[in-house]
């Protein structure tokens, strides 16, 4: 599956169609371990966007791809990869425990709507846009798979850069600690 989108209430897959005819009615089986791993990535992805912005004061994101395996965001900047341990450091430090709200706004409070948003300049027209706001983080327009609660996502680890067209690329995960008690 390559991407979902709803458009004027029908559900349109894009993927490869191995089995059946194009226009029937599909079943379809939801893989929620990858599922949950992309939310968490995703909604990691706007803690990065502040992160960024606090360090090198705003950058505008120009793609990005939310994995799995990897995920990354691209950004309008010049990112030194020496910066990377700071945005690690300030991601996980902005994570704590906030609250992810999800909601449709006309065009006209748009701007009432959002704050901190990096993507306004990669914006389609619409009749509504659904904004994403993690408490006190950003606001911004997002038609992704979120966590609700920023606690879910567990530790971001910023795992490296790379020179993209006009910006710079960088990858990141998310994981959860194990304790492992050795006995004996
Ligand atoms: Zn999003």
């Amino acid at each position: 599956m390559k991407k979902v989108l709803e458009s004027n209430g029908v559900i349109v897959l894009y993927c490869k169609l191995i089995k059946g005819i194009l226009g029937e009615v599909a079943e379809q089986e939801l893989d929620w371990e990858r599922r949950y791993t992309v939310m968490r990535l995703h909604t990691a992805g706007h803690i990065i966007d502040r992160a960024v912005a606090d360090l090198i004061g705003g950058a505008e994101t120009i793609g990005a791809f939310h994995g799995p395996p990897r995920a990354y965001v691209d950004y309008r900047a010049d990112i030194d990869e020496g910066l990377l341990p700071e945005i690690e450091r300030r991601a996980n430090e902005l994570l704590g425990k906030r609250e992810v709200i999800v909601k449709e706004v006309a065009p006209e409070n748009l701007e009432k709507a959002i704050y901190g948003a990096p993507n306004l300049g990669r914006l389609p027209k619409a009749e509504m846009y659904r904004i994403v706001e993690i408490k006190g983080i950003n606001a911004m327009p997002c038609t992704g798979t979120h966590v609700r609660n920023t606690s879910e996502i567990g530790r971001i680890s910023i795992i490296g850069i790379e020179r993209v067209g006009e910006g710079t690329r960088v990858y990141y995960g998310v994981f959860t600690s194990i304790i492992i008690w050795a006995s004996g």
